[in-house]
């Protein structure tokens, strides 16, 4: 640090005249208290200066040992930040000059000193080199702070030539310092329009004209020296003399790729699915209200297509998530090649993708769409080395018959889906109003169905089942019925399905089996034994984790014989989740009580399942049943299905029997049992228990009868 204060003085003076000269005159009264160290060469002067405390250096510029500016050199490697006034002969002014411009703060003319003199030009090189130490660190200072800020500044002086660029400048243009300096602003600093691509006139010119802080256009680009591009950021800032006037400016700006790469990832991922990449609810709402005000001003039409998949949940439940979700990437995939590029494929959720056809000419050509994209989703996907294999259901509304905005368009287009679904999968549905009005029923036997169980409103019915070889009655299947106060009696095929939707299948399951056991336990009591009671147990229910505890805590209270009982569930429950299903299977057969298949040939059975399963019956469906007298050519189904329920060991009940060459068609071919209008129909439990008093006598007549005899020829 610099000292204000003069305590020593280093003279280097080789000439014995002029230093006592000098030294005298340290004795006066100005120089009070300042001793002076003399030294008659360099070398001496560079030891002193490294060993001793000197405030100010008087030094003579011809000394033996170094002359001329060589001298002032040496002086400022031993101590650079000594304060120096330079001693210089009457010819010597020129060199003097140069010794300034080096960094010696003043020069005194030998043999023209004054004391006066000399102490001014000492005191004012002591400050002199205070001032530029302190500007040298400020501007030290302010240099480290311009480089390591992370934003880029350029300065430029008021012709526009560039005076400064810090570090991150340099690397961000591409330009180093030293060959920018100089150069004028739009040579160097090359910004566009993100948009139009079109130079943005130099906006450092335009902040020194106008002297205030200015900015660039939000989309503005640097073209860096190499060519490539950055989004950037910035202020223009004019710089002003102590006058205020304007002689430069500074512009800093900051590359904003990761910030604006950021911004349009959020807004992308606002309006699209992560799974998929596909637009998103929200995105196509907005389209399709786009697509509703094009279509409306140049009349034509649009359709939207709701495609849901069948059986996607048994895949993600036995393949796992991971294989669900790259599945259904697949199959957005597929759709988004099934379409135009002005067509908008989205994905809801779930299994469900929404595909908007913004102009169509006729609903037909919505059809051929919803065909393309079936055909495209059946075809084998493979995943994680696995082909599998996937449906869909579609469902189609037109705007503008469908609806005159984008929500009920995809809600019709919803609702149609679910009518493909009902009519077979793998096809499509155009919307129809007649749905909505099924939706609004449906919603309202909800409503009712919740209340049904407290104001016990089931009641259920037994249909016999017969031994073909016998006639006699096996025992009965109960079915439910609900006695709805104002609909009267509501069929099972319309609330189960709502029940099952809704979760209230649980309960009323287990009013069901709670009825049936006790019912069956009362029969028994009453002396009429030896039946069995088969209940329906739905999927739902069937995979729910209390099942299995339901039924025997219900067999317990009841006292109702497991042996007696059985249960039927459809080939889908048992489908559902295999492994859990076969250990449900066992459990229940290990106490006694019987399963059988319900509805078969109507689902989706693997084969390999079935050998696995330990299974007692299988249901043939009344669709097959009733093949036997429509369609005579086509009655190997019925055939086939028992001779393979044959091989599997299982008994077989064939259900819907109503005619009489039905029974003797199962009768020719063995089937074990049957149920149908035929023997009776279902029928409240008083009936049903005076039937079975009767039934020896009217079934033994009945059997007695022809059909009984058949001719097997002519089947
Ligand atoms: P399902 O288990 O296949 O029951 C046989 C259905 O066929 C019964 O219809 C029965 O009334 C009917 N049926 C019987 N014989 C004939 C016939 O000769 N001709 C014709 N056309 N139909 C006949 P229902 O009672 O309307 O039940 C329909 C379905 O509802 C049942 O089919 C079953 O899947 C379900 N269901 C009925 N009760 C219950 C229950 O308590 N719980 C559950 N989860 N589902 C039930
Ligand atoms: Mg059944
Ligand atoms: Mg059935």
């Amino acid at each position: 640090m610099v000292k204000s204060s003069i305590n020593t003085v280093l003279l280097v003076e080789d000439n014995a005249g002029d230093a006592l000269l000098l030294r005298r005159m340290f004795r006066e009264e100005g120089f009070r208290g300042m001793e002076v160290i003399h030294v008659e060469q360099m070398s001496e002067a560079e030891a002193c200066l490294s060993n001793t405390a000197i405030d100010i250096v008087l030094l003579d510029l011809g000394l033996p040992d170094a002359r001329g500016l060589e001298a002032l050199r040496r002086a400022r490697v031993a101590s650079p930040r000594m304060p120096l006034v330079v001693l210089s002969g009457l010819d010597d002014d020129e060199v003097a000059l140069q010794a300034m411009q080096e960094g010696a703060q003043d020069y005194l003319t030998k043999g023209q000193i004054e004391p006066r003199e000399l102490l001014r030009a000492m005191r004012y090189a002591v400050e002199r080199k205070m001032i530029e130490e302190t500007l040298f660190a400020e501007k030290e200072r302010a240099q480290v702070t311009l480089d390591s800020i992370g934003d880029a500044v350029v300065c430029a002086d008021i012709e526009g030539n560039i005076t400064f660029l810090n570090l991150v400048a340099e690397t961000l243009i591409g330009w180093p310092l030293p060959e920018a300096c100089g150069k004028p602003m739009v040579e160097v600093l090359r910004i566009i329009h993100a948009t139009t691509r079109e130079a943005i006139p130099d906006p450092m010119e335009r902040v020194m004209e106008q002297n205030r802080t200015s900015h660039l256009p939000s989309d503005s680009i640097l073209v860096r020296r190499d060519g490539s591009e950055v989004p950037i950021e910035d202020s223009v800032s004019p710089i002003r003399n102590r006058e205020r006037e304007v002689i430069g400016a500074v512009i800093v700006f900051r590359d904003v790729s990761a910030a604006r790469a950021m911004t349009e990832q959020i807004a992308h991922s606002a309006e699209h699915d992560f799974l998929t990449g596909l637009p998103n609810r929200l995105l196509l709402n907005d389209r399709v209200s786009q697509a509703i005000a094009l279509a409306k001003r140049h009349s034509y039409l649009l359709a939207v297509l709701f495609l849901d998949l069948d059986g996607f949940k048994h895949i993600n439940d036995s393949l796992g998530h991971s294989t669900g979700d790259k599945l259904l990437q697949s199959v957005g995939e597929r759709l988004v090649s099934c379409v135009r590029g002005v067509d908008t494929v989205s994905r809801q959720g779930g299994d469900e993708f929404v595909m908007l056809l913004p102009a169509i000419e006729k609903a037909e050509d919505a059809a051929i769409a919803a065909r393309r994209m079936l055909q495209s989703v059946v075809e084998v996907h493979t995943v994680e080395g696995r082909d599998l294999y996937v449906t869909g259901s579609i469902g189609v509304s037109v705007y503008p018959t469908d609806g005159p905005d984008a929500e009920t368009l995809i809600k019709n287009a919803d609702t149609a889906m679910y009518q493909a679904k009902e009519n077979g999968r793998q096809g499509y549905q155009f919307f129809e109003p007649a749905m909505n009005v099924r939706a609004v029923e449906r919603q309202s036997i909800e409503e009712s169905l919740r209340r049904a169980m407290e104001r016990k409103e089931f009641v259920l019915h037994y249909q016999p089942k017969i031994n073909l070889k016998t006639g006699a009655i096996t025992g009965a299947e109960a079915l439910i019925r609900w006695i709805h106060p104002t609909r009267g009696v509501v069929s099972p095929a319309q609330f189960i399905p709502v029940a099952e939707d809704c979760g209230l299948i649980l309960p009323i399951g287990d009013w069901v089996l709670r009825e049936a056991c006790a019912q069956a336990r009362e029969w028994v009591d009453a002396g009429l034994s030896g039946m069995s009671i088969a209940v329906n147990v739905s999927a739902m229910q069937f995979q729910h984790e209390g099942f299995l505890k339901g039924v025997f805590e219900i067999l317990e209270q009841t006292g109702f014989d497991p042996t007696c009982l059985e249960v039927e569930v459809t080939e889908s429950a048992l489908m559902k989740r295999a492994e859990f299903t076969a250990s449900i299977l066992q459990t229940l057969r290990a106490s006694g009580i019987k399963v059988a298949i319900d509805d078969f040939g109507t689902g989706y059975s693997s084969l390999s399942y079935l050998r696995k399963f330990p299974l007692d019956a299988l249901k043939i469906d009344q669709s097959f049943v009733r093949q036997i007298t429509k369609t005579p050519n086509e009655t190997t189904i019925v055939s086939a299905i028992i001779s393979m329920a044959r091989s599997l060991k299982l008994r077989t009940v064939a259900e819907g029997v109503e005619t009489v060459e039905e029974l003797v068609f199962l009768q020719a071919h063995e089937c074990d049992e049957a149920q149908g209008y035929y023997f009776g129909r279902p029928m409240p439990p008083h009936e049903f228990a005076a039937l079975l008093v009767t039934h020896e006598k009217e079934l033994q007549s009945h059997w007695a009868q022809p059909p009984v005899v058949f001719d097997t020829a002519s089947l």
